[in-house]
């Protein structure tokens, strides 16, 4: 049996592509090999978000390129972003690799491996000038093509992607380069797969996409809503194809048993008040939103071309907050962004106040080949940048405290994840994604538990099991 290594980088895009992969090969007679010598296949689904991601993997993959010297057999790949980004010169810096292969033509490495193999059989091989495979032409991936297996046989939280690529144009960003338009899955594959995880006992699925909110413009076969969303009413039961992502929503909740459902990644042009009222009525939907920003300046916000306003976007989570009032939020923040003054920067630590983020994730810009935001000069100092970022660390920090601080003294309903580190605790998530640790002698994996909050320490929270209510 043929032994596969995978080792995924960045989003949890990738992280559902490599399980999909897994699946895929699973099928074809693969086993997963914990470590890369007991590999036949090596394969790194890479991120090119920012370039030390790229770094990494490129690091990562010279060095197990050395394998080849006692074992020229393996195969080695190189899939995901940096496989569309930068194509047939990854094989400059990785002379000895033996494929490249993009997001969109995933459901076709079962062909490209069998491929490289043929290759082999080319007098020439183990040169791999002669024997390398690249798979980037897709413009998206054939979405129709997904493969039936799905080997997930039991857990607790489960990714589910919806749709694949962005039509968004942020200038800083790679993504809709590497993953192309927007394809959204069939709902009814969605509920399949949501109904089959629910048989084996997930109890909350994570519904992924570059930009879940637009979901339904556009499916395989073409069809799609067209139009602005104003127009559409909002259906109790909406003909499949003029489905949006609150409706895709309602079905889940009506059609499956899945108790808890997040999703990311949403866009605030795209999040509606709609969106926001199927949140309010629905139980299964948690109290989560992640809605990046990016930027508390106009002036940066439209030189990222974002697409909205600082006040629009606070109209936004204002209308979020009056409906669902114990929502917590995270967001994305770029900081150093080409041309940020002091002004601007000041401007995006005020909105975090604003907001009062729960969580935020903030990187430092760093230009991306291929985006036009890496035309521009990248003005601002690293010193300057690394300032910033950590003044920014330091507010979300006082935020976070903040709210997970106001969890103290109340009870809160814990999905149970694991084992805690230490004996005889369990670690698990409040619906506002926030980590709760407790202590108990029975096994709580997959149940929901009722737990009194009673100490914080660092970003987790500590309790007990909450008396039992007759
Ligand atoms: S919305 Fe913007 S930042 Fe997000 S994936 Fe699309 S282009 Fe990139």
């Amino acid at each position: 049996m043929k032994k596969l290594y995978l080792q995924t980088f960045g989003c949890q895009m990738n992280e559902r592509d490599s399980q999909e992969v897994l699946d895929m090969l699973t099928a074809q007679g693969y086993s997963l090999a914990h470590e890369p010598e007991q590999a036949d296949v090596i394969l790194l689904n890479t991120c090119s978000v920012r370039e030390h991601a790229e770094d990494r993997a490129y690091g990562n993959m010279g060095k197990l390129s050395e394998m080849k010297d006692t074992r020229p057999h393996i195969v080695l790949g190189i899939i995901g972003c940096m496989a569309k980004l930068h194509q047939g010169k990854i094989f400059k810096r990785l002379p000895r690799l033996d494929l490249v292969a993009g997001p969109a033509e995933l459901y076709d490495l079962p062909y490209l491996l069998a491929e490289v193999q043929e290759k082999r059989q080319n007098v020439n091989w183990p040169d791999t000038r002669y024997t390398r495979v690249i798979a980037v032409g897709r413009t998206h991936r054939p979405l129709e093509q997904k493969p039936a297996v799905d080997t997930r046989t039991g857990g607790v939280r489960a990714f589910v992607s919806i749709m694949e690529g962005c039509d968004k144009a942020c200038t800083y960003c790679i993504v809709p380069k590497t993953r192309g338009q927007e394809i959204s899955r069939p709902p009814k594959e969605i509920i399949e797969e949501i109904s089959r995880l629910a048989s084996v006992g997930y109890q909350e699925v994570i519904l992924l996409g570059q930009n879940v909110n637009s979901y339904g413009k556009r499916f395989p076969d073409g069809s799609g809503y067209k139009g602005p969303l104003g127009k559409l009413k909002l259906l109790q039961e909406a003909p499949d194809d003029l489905l949006d992502f609150p409706q895709l929503l309602r079905m889940i909740v009506r059609r499956t048993p899945m108790p808890r459902i997040r999703f990311t990644t949403s866009h605030p042009i795209d999040a509606t008040e709609r969106l926001f009222d199927v949140m309010a009525q629905n139980e299964p939907l948690c109290e989560w939103l992640h809605l990046p920003v990016q930027s508390g300046s106009n002036r940066i916000l439209r030189a990222m071309r974002r697409g909205y306003t600082v006040e629009a976007y606070l109209e936004k989570i204002e209308a979020l907050k009056k409906r669902v009032p114990d929502i917590a939020l995270s967001t994305d923040i770029i900081v150093g962004f080409p041309g940020e003054t002091d002004a601007d920067f000041r401007a995006t630590m005020e909105l975090m106040r604003t907001v009062a983020y729960d969580t935020a994730y903030i990187f430092k810009y760093s230009p991306r080949p291929g985006t036009d935001a890496a035309l521009r000069e990248d003005d601002i100092p690293k010193e300057v940048k690394e300032e910033r970022n950590q003044a920014l660390l330091a507010v979300q920090e006082e935020l976070t405290a903040a709210s997970l601080g106001g969890r103290l003294g109340n009870e809160a309903e814990i999905l149970v994840e694991e084992r805690g580190n230490l004996p005889g605790q369990w670690f698990g998530r409040t619906r506002q994604n926030q980590g709760v640790i407790f202590e108990s002698e029975d096994d709580w994996t997959g149940r929901l538990a009722q737990v009194s909050v009673e100490r914080l320490a660092a970003h987790t929270l500590f309790g007990s099991l909450a008396p039992a209510r007759v």
